[in-house]
């Protein structure tokens, strides 16, 4: 095999070739550094550490050779800066965080390295998560001595989406073959729609939130990204799983084998489409790529029901009330004394304080922060916070009457093709309507994908969602990859890469 191919390859048809030793993780931890350092101008990784990256390596080739290898023996991954590690720096994209080093690694870290990955560093992302482009970093990636953008391999002066941007991209360029990703209101769905990849958030719960920096606790989930949705499946078996003494909302529902359904026949299935997602604001190119992929469905068997969401306009302003308000209360522990960044000089303690987040967050966490903290004060928590949580219920209650009637749902990931860097400029509002399709399944709790689906104006991919009832992660993968077997929007890639 020529190195020269390795990138080329999916995580299964890699891990193959590593654990029959055609290839060595040395080699492909070594290919994938390579490639990243290559294009370092798309701002995709923020650490990397060879030295790290090749010592586990050495090991996992050791573990092949010794016959005691993982599912995913010598796979190179990466990292969004969200998940603490203790071999890399962890900042969450924050001035706030500038060179901390965890003491421990987040359990979905841990659980795929004891699948036998290894890890090619961390990758950048928006400030604590907060952002829908990836332009709210606040840090330099590599190869840079400032912060700089994320961009889209598709077109390099557009976004990557965001949060996970830098994962996204990671994947779309090839710098590795998958990443892990965060969604707490469409992060993993949305950057996977706008760089062409697959994603998948599973069901709130099932994998550990542990070591995860925290944005939104009843909304934050892990999931993995990586170019088909056979691949999707190989991680996210690994990552999930019970953590019940350290994640105090981990479902206690055992792991499972993702993989084992892929191949299912999706005849007769009910792909509900919601009247929401496909009204005014959705721009027709995204358009006329989903109702391509639909029909897809149709020649595969599926039936397509139409259903409605109806308070699918409700959730952006139930979601920018419940995750300011759990931001404002996570991030009260970043005041400079347990850990991270401290004010140089200050007269008193609460001047520390004030000067140390003054100076660590950047603007869009405060204004969350400030959001967060005026919608649950005294005199307002009734009128906002309070009135947010009945709705988000009402909106969980839309998705089980919709899932009488389909087994899953289908609609756009976003109402349009990623943005050109600097378009949403400094109105934070563009950025949240454009949210709109990816938060009703979050504030529900429901694993949701992005899929890729075809390509609309500049040539920029178009991603396809699909949304399942509590716990069919595996049904959503099985129908992912039909439609994979059927297209190959996912085998397409970005000119020069
Ligand atoms: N764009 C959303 C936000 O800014 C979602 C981010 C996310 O899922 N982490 O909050």
């Amino acid at each position: 095999m020529t190195s020269t191919a390795l990138h080329d390859l999916g995580v299964a048809q890699l891990a193959t070739e590593l654990r029959e030793r055609r290839v060595s993780a040395v080699e492909a931890a070594r290919h994938f550094l390579a490639r990243a350092q290559a294009h370092q101008n798309l701002g995709a990784y923020v650490a990397v550490n060879p030295e790290i990256t090749l010592a586990q390596a050495r090991a996992q080739d050791a573990a092949i050779a010794a016959g005691t290898a993982g599912p995913l023996a010598g796979v190179p991954i990466a990292h969004k800066d969200i998940f603490v590690t203790k071999d890399f720096p962890s900042t969450a994209g924050s001035k706030m965080l500038a060179g901390y080093q965890s003491p421990f690694d987040a359990t979905v870290v841990t659980k795929l390295a004891d699948a036998g990955a290894v890890t090619l560093g961390k990758l950048n992302c928006d400030e604590f998560a907060m952002g829908s482009a990836n332009e709210n970093s606040a840090v330099a990636p590599v190869g840079f001595d400032a912060p700089a953008p994320v961009r889209n391999p598709w077109a390099t002066d557009r976004i990557p989406g965001g949060s996970s941007g830098g994962s996204a991209v990671a994947v779309a360029a090839r710098l590795a073959p998958a990443v892990t990703g965060t969604d707490t209101g469409g992060s993993i769905r949305q950057p996977a729609s706008f760089c062409g990849i697959t994603g998948i958030k599973p069901t709130y719960g099932r994998a550990s939130r542990y070591g995860m920096i925290a944005f939104a606790s009843s909304l934050d989930q892990a999931g993995p990204m990586a170019r088909s949705a056979e691949d999707c499946a190989l991680l996210l078996s690994a990552m999930c799983g019970p953590d019940p003494d350290r994640d105090s909302t981990s479902l206690d529902v055992p792991a499972e084998n993702f993989s084992a359904h892929l191949n299912d026949s999706i005849e007769g299935l009910r792909i509900g489409i919601p009247a929401e997602f496909f009204g005014e604001g959705l721009a027709p190119d995204v358009r006329a790529a989903v109702d391509g992929a639909l029909k897809e469905y149709e020649k595969l068997g599926a039936k397509l029901v139409p259903i409605s969401l109806p308070r699918t306009q409700l959730s952006i302003p139930v979601y920018y009330i419940i995750a300011p308000a759990e931001a404002s209360s996570n991030l009260s522990r970043f005041d400079g004394v347990k850990f991270g960044h401290r004010a140089k000089d200050y007269t008193d303690l609460v001047d520390m304080y004030k000067k140390t987040r003054a100076e660590g967050f950047g603007d869009e966490v405060k204004r969350r922060i400030m959001i967060g903290a005026y919608v649950l004060s005294h005199g307002y928590y009734d009128a906002y916070y309070l009135q947010a949580q009945k709705i988000r219920r009402m909106i969980a209650d839309d998705f089980q009457n919709a899932f009488k009637e389909c087994d899953v749902i289908a609609g756009p990931v976003a109402p349009t093709v990623a943005w050109k860097l600097g378009d949403h400029g400094n109105d934070p509002l563009a950025d949240y309507l454009a949210d709109i399709f990816t938060l009703p399944g979050s504030l529900a709790g429901l694993p949701g994908m992005s899929v890729p689906a075809g390509f609309g104006e500049g040539g920029m991919p178009v991603g396809l969602q699909l949304l399942g009832n509590y716990y069919q992660e595996a049904r959503l993968l099985n129908a992912a990859h039909r439609l994979q077997q059927a297209t190959d929007f996912h085998l397409h890639r970005p000119e020069g890469f």
